[in-house]
């Protein structure tokens, strides 16, 4: 079996809510029963509650196989990027340390890393991943481009990265507004994280002694 090509992962950070649906979801699976593959990470807890789901990307050129000194990460035919090989995986934490998108995760207890396979059981033979079977807000879906086009008529899917000099095509893709897709067709990592959220500050008018007392939050 093979995920069928026309079948996609599209991820919209704006859309989370931090609901943790997609986390609880995960852990269910009954290849890794008790163990959510999926993190769920904080933009920047002082300034915003934005909160951006983390799968694996499903590299074209995975640099955690790559850096794999004990051949335990395969690549299906159809680019699916699997967890480590239980009898292969030596623990090192080569591959934690070299991907990119901090996705995968050791466990030391088992001796192992493990990460997001995108539901091989599942997408393989054309389910969506559990993840995307319970997001209330599709900022994780599964299916395809012509789906999310009209879904999204708005954003426009990147799946090109650059970090620094390195360039990294993916699997899955990241959902951003259809305005900055169009001049450049990837997202600039490193650029990206220097930039700072918009301010939402906005005055509330206090009632008290001073009815005009404004307080900004
Ligand atoms: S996102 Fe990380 S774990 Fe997933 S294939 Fe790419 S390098 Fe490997
Ligand atoms: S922890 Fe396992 S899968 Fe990761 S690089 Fe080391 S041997 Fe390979």
């Amino acid at each position: 079996m093979a995920k069928p090509d026309y079948l996609h992962f599209f991820i919209d950070p704006n859309r989370c809510i931090g609901c943790q649906a997609c986390v609880q979801a995960c852990t269910e699976c009954d290849t890794h029963r008790g163990e959510s593959m999926i993190h769920l990470e904080y933009v920047s807890r002082p300034e915003s509650v934005q909160t951006v789901p983390v799968v694996c990307m499903h590299c074209e050129q995975p640099t955690c196989a790559e850096v794999c000194p004990a051949d335990a990460i395969k690549r299906t035919g159809d680019g699916v990027v699997q967890s480590a090989r239980k009898p292969r995986c030596i623990a090192c934490g080569n591959c934690v340390m070299a991907c990119p998108f901090g996705v995968p995760e050791l466990y030391e207890d088992r001796k192992i890393m493990m990460k997001c396979d995108m539901c091989y059981d599942r997408s393989s033979i054309g389910k969506k991943p559990m993840c995307a079977t319970v997001c209330p807000s599709q900022a994780l879906f599964f299916g395809t481009r012509e789906q999310i086009a009209q879904l999204r008529p708005l954003s426009a899917p990147v799946n090109t990265f650059q970090f620094g000099a390195q360039t990294i095509t993916t699997q899955v893709h990241v959902m951003v507004p259809r305005a900055l897709a169009q001049p450049r067709a990837y997202v600039d990592v490193a650029a990206a994280m220097d930039e700072q959220p918009r301010s939402r500050a906005v005055s509330l008018k206090v009632l008290g002694s001073d009815p005009y007392a404004e307080v900004e939050v």
